[in-house]
């Protein structure tokens, strides 16, 4: 049997804040124990019930500028007055290991993924509507008001780059929405491109 390690897959995951991508992320890591999800910077302060390392890295204004600085990120960008990135290193480590890597950022910096990174696959996670994204930010308790209305706004242009995205999910039920994504895996490992190895010469 023909057996080649490839690259992993790198998949980028955008989507509005409240749309429940970290439940959707969840679940896949829990189906895909061999996916690894890359834990981001982060200047914004931690919300109730995340760890430092597990659900971001948090680190303050002058780190986050000197990781620019050293071109330690693949990407960042400023999202509600806050700096979001990603590690470098450890991506590349991941992938050139065969490691399928998820990355759950926002539209800027996938823009900047799809650049360095045309292989990536993008997919884009929105809820089944607008009433509901409100809904599930407001149950979230943890910001106020004001900076609830600025995710919603930001939303709204966000949903302007959907067209660049490869795929759509709507996040109506965590385990829909999950298993979709794992379909388009799947999808994405049957492509030509990464089945050639498997080609006899005739
Ligand atoms: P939140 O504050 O709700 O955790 O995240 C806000 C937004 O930042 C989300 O859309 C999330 O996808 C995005 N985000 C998280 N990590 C990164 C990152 O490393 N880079 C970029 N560009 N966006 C990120």
């Amino acid at each position: 049997m023909k057996q080649m390690r490839t690259e992993g897959q790198l998949i980028v995951l955008s989507g509005p804040s409240g749309v429940g991508k970290s439940t959707v992320i969840a679940e896949l890591l829990s189906e895909h124990n061999d996916m690894y999800f890359s834990v981001s910077f982060t200047t914004r302060q931690p919300r109730v019930g995340e760890a430092d390392g597990v659900n971001y890295h948090f680190v303050d204004r002058k780190q986050f500028e000197a990781m620019i600085a050293n071109n330690e990120l693949l990407e960042y960008a400023e999202y509600v007055n806050h700096y979001y990135g990603t590690s470098l290193k450890v991506i590349q480590e991941k992938l050139a290991a065969g490691i399928d890597v998820l990355l759950d950022i926002e539209v800027q910096g996938a823009a900047k993924v799809r650049e360095k990174c045309p292989d990536a696959v993008f997919i884009f996670i929105i809820p089944p509507s607008f009433e509901e994204l409100s809904r599930r930010l407001h149950r979230r308790n943890s910001d106020g008001e004001d900076v609830i209305a600025g995710r919603l706004q930001k939303a709204r242009t966000e949903y302007h780059e959907i067209p660049h995205y490869d795929y759509l999910v709507v996040n109506d039920k965590v385990s829909t929405a999950a298993a979709e994504i794992t379909s388009i895996l799947t999808a994405e490992r049957c492509r030509t491109k990464h089945r050639l190895h498997w080609v006899d010469d005739v």
